[in-house]
């Protein structure tokens, strides 16, 4: 109801109407000196009668005056409108009351009424401004009514009335132009920074890419010539490609729209995203660039990640952009903890030119620069810490830094993040039958987010007799492997919450023992073995897993003399994709029997005891089950990048059981096109539907006598509709 009161406020928010009480409140204090000194003047030189007023009167209003002070800025449970309106009457009655003690006196004082009418105006618009205004006349007409001077002088009374009436009315007309095209110039700004956001959010995607193509194309092609050519097109392309993030910046910090939205991710990965985009131009000038996660933050975190990263990375790219020699660190640490959040500091310090003292207050402004002098050009646009601070401040905190000039600088802040669902704990899965001195057992660290994987690759391993440790996501892998040592890392190239390649560079950063990692994927694209061999891994196996081939891969290990080199260890024709991607018909490859006999009779001799086999076939069927729905409602959402995840997990887990059918279906749609998907994903579904209840029932009927069976429930949900 009382918003729009404050209309012309150019920050409606409760904050934004405190600061313009506040501001109101220091001119009552200001304004309340000069008055006390003359009222004490008047009170020494007047009659006796007058001076008890006077007295009184100045306790009245040093009393309001403290009283609103008091109410600003420290009883925030009464809503900074009601001040305000209380305010718009209150100053003109207090100043109603001077007159009438005052008398003759007084009418040095009636242009107050104007001050106090049309600063209510400008700083909070017109309904305010009229507020004050009537009272201002109503209260002067009183003052008129009880002072006998006034009385005795009624043309200076109406000569004084008369602006209390027409100037608050014009300047009315003034405010409301001056505010039509305010917004009028806001609006237009707006529409420029969408589009500026729009373009720069169009330009990118392509360039992205180019750039993949162009280091596939580098990766492919030995020749130096054409090396030579791809490492220009790469460098000039992340050049482009950081102008127009930084364009996307300035739109967004134009247009007032960052929005910060919450979701948990991994500060490591963060961390490492920054020292891998600014370490090369570090190393470039011979700066050295640390980054360090204190190693206490076990949990990922909720926050903004994108928005956090553009900050990180303004920060700690000016830091390498500003220094010279000597070094940048950027660094987590952790300040307090609870089990529900995490307090945190993020610092980036340099020891470069720092900041000179003359510029530390216009700092945050934006397109603030300082003048480096004749012939020193830095680039940039002078956005970076402006945003850097808006998006902090958006997260609650502030933007703080310290600097010494020719010394270095210093920026950092706090905040509170929640933690995210705590980390698995990796379980040591020993094999009950004692280590044994056989240099053959090898401690082997198995990271899998599929149950199905874990629990077959933890029985194949074991029954050979290594010592397994299992891990369901990479966090808990990282933790595993901080722990202790290990003589292989197999490592699921799709991990739930990073990718294996990402968790391999994690764990290799700054290692020299590092153990060797062997990757599985059902991912057979030619885009994916590219990464894997260029990761470091020394074999990649691609899904189903066999013992037969698990076992080939391991003694084959100590054979491999060039560790970048991929010992590949999957079916003897490599299963990579060659040559342009023919368009397909939704199915092609659809398998006579949904279930390779020769699969199921391998699983059967895998393990001696008895439940593993029934737990394995449940344990498939629940994951086919989740990530055949997932397929589903991640095409019914067009959200293609899930689908291929999805399809990506059905097709190791229907792997392992011998679900040839749910393979050939995976395989087809993780080399679907998007209008393919797009076009038939009704299909897909129906087709993905019938498939998983054929093998359902198939797998069924390979389960021992008495062994638990399928439950309806199970089978039931498959069904999808
Ligand atoms: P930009 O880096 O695009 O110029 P910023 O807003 O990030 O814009 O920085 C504004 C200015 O503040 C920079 O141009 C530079 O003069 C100064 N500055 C920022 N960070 C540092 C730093 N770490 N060392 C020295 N000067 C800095």
């Amino acid at each position: 109801m009382i918003p729009d009161i404050v209309e012309g406020a150019l920050d409606k928010t409760e904050t934004g109407l405190r600061a313009i009480l506040a501001a109101q409140a220091r001119v009552r204090v200001v304004i309340a000196v000069p008055v006390v000194l003359v009222e004490a003047y008047l009170y020494l030189a007047s009659t006796e009668g007058v001076a008890g007023r006077l007295f009184a009167l100045t306790l009245g209003y040093c009393a309001y005056v403290v009283a609103m002070h008091v109410l600003v800025h420290y009883r925030k449970s009464v809503p900074a409108h009601y001040l305000l309106v209380a305010s718009a009457v209150l100053d003109p009655l207090a100043l109603s009351a001077w007159l009438v003690v005052m008398g003759e006196y007084g009418s040095i004082m009636v242009g107050f009424y104007l001050f106090t009418i049309l600063g209510f105006g400008f700083r909070t618009g017109r309904p305010l401004m009229h507020l004050c205004q009537l009272t201002a006349i109503a209260s002067f007409l009183l003052v008129f009514l009880s002072v006998p001077y006034w009385q005795a002088n009624p043309t200076v009374w109406v000569a004084l009335m008369l602006p209390l009436v027409v100037v608050p009315m014009y300047a009315g007309v003034l405010i409301k132009t001056l505010r039509e095209s305010r917004e009028h110039a806001e609006r237009e700004s707006q529409a420029k920074s969408a589009l500026l956001a729009k373009v720069s959010h169009e330009l990118r995607t392509p360039l992205t890419g180019i750039i993949s193509a162009t280091e596939l194309l580098a990766a492919e092609v030995g020749y130096e010539t054409v090396t030579r050519r791809t490492d220009t097109i790469l460098t000039l392309s992340n050049e482009l490609l950081r102008e127009i993030n930084e364009l996307l910046d300035v739109a967004k910090f134009g247009s007032r729209a960052a929005q910060l939205e919450s979701a948990p991710f991994d500060l490591a990965e963060k961390m490492q995203m920054v020292h891998d985009a600014l370490a090369p131009s570090a190393a470039k000038k011979g700066t050295s660039f640390c980054v360090a996660l204190d190693p206490a933050i076990t949990d990922r975190v909720e926050a903004d990640a994108h928005h956090l990263g553009r900050v990180l990375l303004n920060l700690a790219g000016n830091a390498v952009k500003f220094t010279e020699r000597g070094q940048v660190n950027v660094a987590v640490d952790l300040l307090e903890e609870t089990p529900l959040e995490y307090r945190l500091r993020f610092s980036v310090e340099d020891t470069g030119i720092g900041i000179p003292e003359s510029f530390h207050g216009s700092i945050f402004q934006p397109f603030a620069q300082v003048d480096q002098g004749p012939g020193r050009r830095f680039g940039g646009t002078g956005l970076g810490l402006a945003f850097s601070r808006q998006i902090v401040e958006l997260m609650g905190s502030e933007l703080l830094f310290e600097s010494k000039p020719g010394k270095g600088s210093r920026f950092w802040f706090e905040v509170n993040l929640a933690r995210s669902a705590a980390v698995e704990e990796s379980f040591d899965a020993t094999p009950s039958t004692p280590a044994s001195s056989d240099a053959d057992r090898l401690r082997i660290l198995v990271a899998e987010d599929n149950e199905t994987n874990l629990m077959l690759l933890h029985e194949l391993l074991v029954g050979d007799g290594h010592e397994v440790t299992t891990c369901a996501s990479g966090m808990a892998a990282l933790d595993a492997l901080a722990e202790q040592d290990f003589d292989l890392l197999l490592l699921d190239y799709n991990l739930g919450d990073m990718d294996g390649v990402r968790l391999l560079q994690t764990y290799r950063f700054g290692r020299i023992d590092a153990a060797p990692a062997m990757f599985l994927t059902a991912d057979t694209s030619q885009q994916t073995a590219i990464r894997l061999r260029e990761c470091g891994a020394v074999g990649v196996m691609y899904k189903p897993i066999t013992l037969a081939r698990l076992r080939m891969a391991i003694r084959d290990l100590g054979k491999v003399a060039d560790p970048g080199a991929v010992l590949d260890v999957s079916d003897p024709t490599p299963p990579v994709d060659a040559g342009p991607r023919q368009t397909r018909p939704v199915l092609t490859a659809i398998v006579a029997s949904p279930i390779d006999a020769s699969v199921i009779e391998e699983l059967k001799q895998v393990s001696s005891r008895p439940e593993f086999f029934p737990n394995l076939l449940l344990e498939a069927c629940n994951d086919i089950r989740r990530n055949v729905g997932q397929i589903s409602a991640a095409l019914a959402e067009r959200h293609y990048a899930a689908v291929r995840d999805a399809a990506h997990a059905l097709k190791g887990v229907s792997g392992d059981v011998g679900a040839v059918r749910l393979v050939a279906l995976a395989g087809n749609l993780m080399a679907a096109t998007r209008e393919e998907l797009e076009t038939a994903h009704l299909r897909w579904s129906a087709d993905l539907a019938e498939a998983t209840r054929v093998t359902v029932i198939a797998l069924q009927k390979e389960l021992p006598e008495g062994a638990v069976a399928l439950s309806a429930d199970a089978s039931a949900s498959l069904q999808l509709d």
